[in-house]
């Protein structure tokens, strides 16, 4: 373990952690941004257009945004490493955040930005046939099902998108609903009806997935009391939503009744002084990447506030000791897991 205590580190690198970062950087904190090994870049990696993003008028691919945001980060000096957070300690004046590369460090804030994670059906074949035509990532996935017949279950903005972005490739698209209507914004409903390869299956809860090797159809139940049925596919797309991702803190910080981390009112102060969260691990509403962005800008912005009202000692013990472990030099790129990626 390092001897450094930092000021800030955070975990998570949507929209949310790389704008803390940016915050908390330019503030000359420092931060270190704990990545994720795979999962580098948050939810938007997994996006083709975003459309409503500020200031990209015509549109910016997902993982094009979530390059700039992290290109902003590092050049106002936030250290980032890919690598996955196992374990953290949050009690006391002097967090400790421990890697599945091994690493530990200790800060005097965290801030958690982990976002949430894809939802599950639930149901027993959807595991065993992940990867085998069960998917949470069309533009994963996607390209493997040319000329295929496909279902995309949801009625949010994430099926409509999906389901979209599936007729580049598949035949045909079933969009499984188990209501009669769709809760998806106005546009992305619209530009679904419009598209002759999509096809809506109204009132229908997915009650199986089925396949040998690989999913070969699904069995719909109505949940209105019609008949059920089957449909002959050979991938199931499921966008039912996300839910917060807690595990490493729900034994540690209070959490709301629909499992996001608690906050005190706008700011991104948790049960435990010295922790902040943001994004969508304390949005159970909007969801949005323009609003996990704003959260990181409340939650580097509540990290300042009380470095300032902390005790000189304690923040002295921090800059010491930041002075004597420098930072790696600047610039690598390619980097194994539990590498830091930019350092400036
Ligand atoms: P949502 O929570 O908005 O929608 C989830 C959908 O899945 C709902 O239609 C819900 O049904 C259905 N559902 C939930 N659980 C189940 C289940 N167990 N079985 C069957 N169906 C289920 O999630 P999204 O991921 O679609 O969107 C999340 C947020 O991200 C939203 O704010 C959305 O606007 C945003 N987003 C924006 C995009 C854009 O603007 N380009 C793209 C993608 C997402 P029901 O309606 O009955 O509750």
């Amino acid at each position: 373990m390092s001897d450094q205590v930092r000021q800030v580190v955070i975990i998570g690198s949507g929209p949310a952690g790389y704008t803390a970062a940016i915050y908390a950087a330019r503030a000359g904190l420092r931060p270190l941004m704990i990545a994720s090994s795979v999962d580098a870049g948050g939810e938007l990696m997994n996006t083709t257009d975003v459309e409503n993003f500020p200031g990209f008028p015509e549109g910016v691919q997902g993982p094009d945004l979530m390059d700039r945001f992290r290109e902003q980060a590092e050049k106002f000096g936030t250290e980032i490493l890919l690598d996955d957070v196992t374990e953290v300690d949050l009690a006391g004046d002097i967090k400790t955040v421990r890697t599945g590369g091994g690493q530990t460090f200790r800060a005097l804030t965290v801030i958690l930005s982990t976002g949430s994670a894809y939802r599950r059906l639930g149901l027993a074949d959807e595991d065993r046939l992940s990867g085998h035509g069960v998917s949470w990532c069309a533009t994963c996935d996607g390209f493997f099902f040319r000329n295929k017949t496909i279902a995309v279950v949801g009625g949010g903005d994430s099926a409509m998108e999906e389901a979209t972005f599936l007729t580049r490739f598949a035949e045909k698209v079933y969009v499984v609903h188990r209501k009669d209507s769709l809760r998806a914004s106005k546009i992305m409903q619209q530009r679904a009806f419009d598209n002759a390869k999509i096809e809506f299956v109204w009132n229908s809860a997915v009650a199986g997935i089925e396949g040998a090797e690989a999913v070969e159809q699904i069995r719909l139940s109505s949940t209105t009391g019609g008949e059920d049925r089957t449909l002959a596919v050979s991938g199931v797309f499921i966008a039912i939503g996300n839910d917060p991702r807690t595990g490493l803190v729900s034994e540690q910080l209070a959490l709301t009744p629909e499992g996001t981390v608690q906050v005190d009112g706008r700011s991104s102060r948790t049960s435990i002084a010295g922790v902040f969260a943001a994004g969508d691990v304390i949005d159970p509403t909007y969801r949005q990447a323009i609003t996990a962005a704003a959260s990181g800008t409340v939650a580097a912005l509540d990290v300042e506030h009380y470095l300032a009202d902390l005790p000189t000692a304690l923040l002295s013990e921090a800059d010491a000791v930041d002075e004597k472990d420098s930072a790696p030099s600047a610039g690598s790129t390619e980097t194994p897991a539990g590498q830091l990626v930019g350092t400036h």
